[in-house]
């Protein structure tokens, strides 16, 4: 099968050569038989307006939205559908004769994740890190199975008005404080949303005294060889789960949206491996 109209795609951020959405998309593409192209752009908060005007022209069949454009791209968009309203973030965008469509698909894939390992939190305490956009499609996600939600963001209105923009009952917490390192001490999931453990900033997101137990699992959405955060859960006996398994989920609803084609998760997951062990032994070389 072959896209009618165009077929080029995008993923768009700012830092954005970290990402794996080019390898991972490309390798579902190929699988699926059909002829298209996927690039990375680096468009910074300035350019964003403008990005999005032109991707209408250029055109662009579809794109995905990374750090930091997750929260604000939707007031330059056509339309949003119901996923990207619940979480008041957009991570895909579709583009429809010309209108651009939001959606989100980073809370289903976020819910996939959990699922993925039988990870259970109806009425468990878990605890998000950061309160940026992929956090919102996160405590979507935690809210909708059950979960009893502390969010601990570096300002706490920040995190007061993502729970209030969503209608949903969280716990606020400052990042900074011992009160968060002892609730993520005490949490049955903890989950980091924040871009700590990136190339640029590989530093752990996890606040001061925190003293992580074997029984808590640990999400890292950041993908790397190996992050500040996994290394830790890794070293205090926790399961841990890095953000391979939400990129591959999120994106594979991405690629239905696009082109209404189930794609092969299994070869996007490889892909991906492949791509940060390729990463991993240039950096160590
Ligand atoms: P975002 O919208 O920019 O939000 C980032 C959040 O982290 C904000 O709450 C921000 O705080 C906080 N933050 C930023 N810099 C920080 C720092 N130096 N120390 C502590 N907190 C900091 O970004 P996003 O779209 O949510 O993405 C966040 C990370 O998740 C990125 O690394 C992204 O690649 C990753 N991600 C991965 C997947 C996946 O599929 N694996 C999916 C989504 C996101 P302020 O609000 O105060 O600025």
């Amino acid at each position: 099968m072959l896209l009618k109209l165009n077929n080029r795609f995008a993923v768009i951020g700012d830092p954005i050569t970290h990402s794996l959405s080019p390898a991972m998309h490309s390798a579902a593409f190929k699988a699926a038989g059909i002829d298209a192209n996927y690039e990375a752009q680096e468009v910074s908060p300035t350019a964003l307006e403008d990005w999005v005007q032109r991707a209408r022209h250029i055109p662009y069949a579809g794109f995905n939205v990374t750090i930091p454009h997750k929260e604000r791209v939707g007031r330059y968009l056509d339309e949003l559908d119901d996923s990207a309203q619940r979480v008041n973030a957009v991570n895909t965008v579709v583009n429809q004769g010309n209108a651009l469509i939001g959606f989100n698909t980073d809370a289903s894939g976020f819910v996939a994740t959990l699922q993925s390992r039988d990870i259970d939190v109806r009425g468990r305490c878990v605890v998000v890190l950061g309160a940026g956009g992929s956090a919102r499609a996160v405590v979507r996600g935690l809210a909708d199975l059950g979960a009893d939600i502390i969010l601990c963001s570096r300002t706490l209105p920040k995190a007061e008005a993502l729970a209030a923009s969503l209608s949903i009952s969280v716990t606020p917490m400052l990042a900074s404080s011992t009160k968060a390192g002892e609730a993520v001490s005490a949490a049955h999931l903890v989950v980091n949303t924040t871009p700590l453990g990136m190339k640029h900033l590989p530093f752990s997101p996890l606040p001061p005294g925190t003293d992580l137990q074997p029984e808590t699992t640990v999400v890292d959405l950041v993908y790397g060889p190996i992050t500040a955060l996994i290394r830790q859960g890794r070293v205090a006996g926790c399961v841990v789960i890095d953000g391979i398994e939400m990129l591959v989920q999120q994106g594979a609803a991405a690629f239905q949206l696009w082109t209404k084609v189930v794609p092969d998760v299994a070869i996007m997951r490889a892909t991906c491996r492949q791509a940060l062990r390729e990463v991993h032994s240039c950096s160590a070389s």
